[in-house]
Order: structure tokens, then C-alpha cells, then sequence
């Protein structure tokens, strides 16, 4: 048999597509996944009277109508709680409201001040031009003392990479306020939400974890996933793609990491070079037990003496969890067991870098790809730093330009 669509990758990308294709009427539809169990980043473990979600600390936001649609669709607003987010961030040991340039009138007076005169004598207020690279964007927008007290060490120990070798094209993932906006907040120490890039506020199920939300969408298609099937192989023969050596499709979605693809016989030199410039990093999410009074769903730690850079106190967000749950998200790199974590797991991809020239690298793969029939999408498919809103917006959107209408609302709002 032919496929109609071989789908690499049974993450929240995989699912949403294989479901939109569903609803299109297409039946010959295989999902292929490398792993023991489908899910990807939005895996929940419980563990104990613990929700642990796996890949982290994920919460549902969206701008975009459509895909709460779709996911309401599969799982009742009902079903989840609504919080208006609560996130600190540790600054040479004083907690302040996230985000920093909004609240810097929360850290204390001698500090405030020399945030305030490194943001006031920033590049930007000078009129010069946006750098090119995050670490010389970072001074340029927020000053030296700023960018090495809390920029630096924070990225540094998240990404894993050092901030000169990244790119400033992702950046609307963080405040943009400026010098004028941060002095007004100091000054009427008002900080207002509508200056959060993302999550200022969000939902969670009211029973287990996030994967909550993957397993409604993936329960209509779970017949054609298989697991324990990495893909590492496409070639053409006419006009059919032939996946690891047998299976026939006329189309793939790629939702995995390129990586294992690059040595099949339908990628060229200049492919190969543009999928091993895609860098990626790796994260343990370590689940701790640790009486906690803050109401925080989680904080932000830049300090470098501490392995992790975030902590999430799970019972804030998941009542149902027990009281004392908190995990912490740490970069492999600097990774030691035994700081007291009762479980801890790795995820071999965490976030796409957005190392400089990456965009250029991801367009070139698809751009080759593209016209075989080969389709990124999601966030290691177009190596982009999606959350899972985004994966489920850029999947309505490629289904609609495959020239599919899948049924239902949803549709309808996404193709709008
Ligand atoms: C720390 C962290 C916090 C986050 N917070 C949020 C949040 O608050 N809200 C939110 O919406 N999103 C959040 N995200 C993003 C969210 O996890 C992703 O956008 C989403 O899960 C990506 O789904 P995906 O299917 O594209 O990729 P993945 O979930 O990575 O799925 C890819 C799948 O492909 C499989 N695979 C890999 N290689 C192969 C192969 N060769 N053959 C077959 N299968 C293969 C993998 O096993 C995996 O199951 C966060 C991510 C991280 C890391």
C-alpha cells in the first residue's frame, strides 16, 4: 500500500496533523515514533502523589483563537483550571515579579539604582544601531550591570551556549520596553501585564498534567501511530517517497529533529552542511520534594553557584499534586545527580538554538525538502522555538496548504 502521509515524530506537531488529516477524510496515515511512547515534550509522569511534566514547565496560552478552539474541541475548557501567572525571578538574591524591567523598583534601593543607570545609558537610548548578536543586543538594551548580573548567566545557563554566538531574531520571546516605559514603572512602581511576552495567564488540566492535552487530540488517531520506530531513511522513486527502505508515501511531515535524516539519499551536500548547523539543547527536568510557602508557579534563577535555572512548585498549578512537589529544569551540561531530586529525566531535545545563521540553515532543508514532498513542521521540523500553541497553529496552517478542509470549527477560524 501506499500512504497518503508518513508523519515522523508522535509529538504534539505529529498528533495535531495526523488528527487535521483525519478530519480531512484522508485514511492512509501512518505516524511513526522513535520512542517507547508517544507524546514528546508534553509527556507527564505521575510519580508518587507527584504530576511531573516531563519536558518541563508547560502551560497553555495561545493568541490565537483557533487552536483553543481545536484543543477545547478534544478536551473541555471545563477540564482545566485558568491562573494569572505568578513568576519571580531570583536577582543576586532578591526576588522580584517577572518580568525584571517592569518591576525593577521591587529590588532594593542600591541595587534599583544601578539597574536603572545601566538600562538609562543603554545603545538604544543613545540612538545606536541593534547589534547583530544576543549578547552585544542584551548590553545594548538593558546596559552592562543588567546584562551581567541577570542576562548573561541566566541564557548562559539555559541555552548552554554563550550569548555571542547567538542570533537576535527570536527576541520577541523576551520585554522589549524601553528606557522611557522601565523608568515609568520604577517611578509609579506599577508594573503592568500586558508587557508580558507570553503567559500572563494560562491554563492547566484540573486532573493530571499537560500531556492531558496530547492525549485528547492524539486518542482519535492513536491507531495509527507505532512506537519504538525511528525514522533514518527517505528516498525518491518517481513520484513516491519511500521511508526506511519499504514504507511508500506520496508526502512526509517531519516533525522529528533533522539529524538522523541527513545521510538519505534525497538530501544534496549543501543539505547535509545546512542540518548539522541546527543545533539543539538538552534539559533534566529533576522532580524534589522541599516544603515551600510561595505562591509562585515558578521562579527564574540566573545565579551560577545554583546547577538549575528555573523551579516550578507544581501544587500552585496542579492542587491535585502533593504540597511539597517542585521540579527544576536544569541544562545537561551542567547536570550533577544527587542534589536531592527524587526522579529526574532527560530530554535529548529541549529547545532549538537559535545559534546565528540558523534561519538561514532551517531555510535552506526546507527549501530542498519542500519540493520532494517533505514537509518540516513543528518545532524541530522548522527548528524553531515554537511552544505547543504555535506547533498546533503551524499545523492547521500546512494542512490548509497541502489543500485539505478538515471538519469542524476549528477549521473554519484557523483558515480565517
Ligand atoms: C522546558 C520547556 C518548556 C516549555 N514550555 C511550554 C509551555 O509552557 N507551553 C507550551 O505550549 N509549550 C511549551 N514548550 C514547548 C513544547 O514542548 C513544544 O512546542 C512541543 O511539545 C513540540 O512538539 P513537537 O511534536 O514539535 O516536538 P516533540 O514533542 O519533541 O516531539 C517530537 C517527537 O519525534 C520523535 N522523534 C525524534 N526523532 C525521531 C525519528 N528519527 N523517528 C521517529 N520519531 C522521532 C520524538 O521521540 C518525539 O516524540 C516547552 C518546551 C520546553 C523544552
Amino acid at each position: 500500500m501506499t500512504y497518503d502521509y508518513i508523519i515522523i515524530g508522535a509529538g504534539i506537531t505529529g498528533v495535531t496533523a495526523a488528527r487535521l488529516l483525519q478530519k480531512s477524510g484522508v485514511e492512509r496515515l501512518l505516524v511513526l515514533e522513535a520512542a517507547k511512547e508517544p507524546g514528546g515534550l508534553c509527556r507527564t509522569r505521575q510519580v508518587g502523589d507527584h504530576v511531573l511534566d516531563v519536558g518541563g514547565g508547560h502551560f497553555l496560552c495561545t493568541k490565537y483563537p483557533a487552536v483553543y478552539d481545536f484543543i477545547f474541541e478534544h478536551m473541555p475548557k471545563s477540564e482545566f483550571n485558568y491562573f494569572d501567572r505568578v513568576s519571580r525571578i531570583s536577582i543576586e538574591g532578591h526576588e522580584v515579579d517577572y518580568p525584571l524591567e517592569s518591576n525593577i523598583c521591587q529590588l532594593p534601593p542600591e541595587l534599583c539604582a544601578e539597574y536603572l543607570v545601566s538600562i538609562a545609558q543603554n545603545g538604544e537610548a543613545r540612538g545606536l544601531p541593534q547589534p547583530a548578536h544576543f549578547e552585544a543586543w542584551c548590553r545594548w538594551k538593558l546596559g552592562d550591570r543588567v546584562t551581567d548580573g541577570y542576562m548573561l548567566p541566566y541564557n548562559r545557563k539555559i541555552w548552554g551556549v554563550e550569548a555571542s554566538e547567538m542570533d537576535v531574531d527570536w527576541l520577541h520571546k523576551i520585554p522589549r520596553l524601553d528606557v522611557r516605559q522601565i523608568a515609568r514603572a520604577c517611578l509609579t512602581r506599577t508594573s503592568d501585564r500586558g508587557q508580558m511576552p507570553s503567559h500572563a495567564g494560562f491554563y492547566y488540566p484540573k486532573a493530571g498534567g499537560f500531556q492531558g492535552i496530547f492525549d485528547a487530540i492524539a486518542a482519535p488517531v492513536r491507531s495509527h501511530i507505532i512506537t519504538r520506530y525511528p525514522v533514518s531513511s527517505i528516498e525518491k522513486a518517481g513520484d513516491t517517497l519511500i521511508v526506511n527502505g519499504f514504507l511508500r508515501t506520496r508526502a512526509v511531515i517531519n516533525t522529528a529533529p533533522w539529524h538522523p535524516l541527513a545521510d538519505s539519499p534525497v538530501f544534496d551536500a549543501q543539505t547535509r552542511a545546512a542540518i548539522a548547523a541546527l543545533r539543539h539543547n538538552q534539559l533534566v527536568v529533576s522532580l524534589h520534594e522541599e516544603d515551600y510557602a510561595t505562591d509562585a508557579h515558578w521562579l527564574y534563577q540566573p545565579s551560577e553557584s545554583l546547577r538549575h535555572h528555573r523551579s516550578f512548585f507544581i501544587h500552585n498549578f496542579a492542587p491535585h499534586s502533593a504540597r511539597n512537589g517542585l521540579y527544576r529544569e536544569t541544562n545537561l551540561k551542567r547536570w550533577k545527580a544527587g542534589q536531592g531530586e527524587i526522579y529526574a529525566e532527560t530530554n535529548s531535545h529541549a529547545y532549538p538554538i537559535p545559534a546565528l545563521g540558523w534561519a538561514r540553515a532551517i531555510e535552506t532543508v526546507l527549501a530542498h525538502a519542500a519540493p520532494l514532498g517533505i514537509h518540516g513542521l513543528g518545532r524541530w521540523g522548522q527548528w524553531q522555538y515554537f511552544n505547543s500553541d504555535v506547533c498546533i497553529h503551524e499545523a492547521m496552517a500546512l494542512v490548509k496548504r497541502l489543500g485539505h478542509v478538515p471538519e469542524g470549527a476549528a477549521l473554519e477560524r484557523s483558515a480565517a
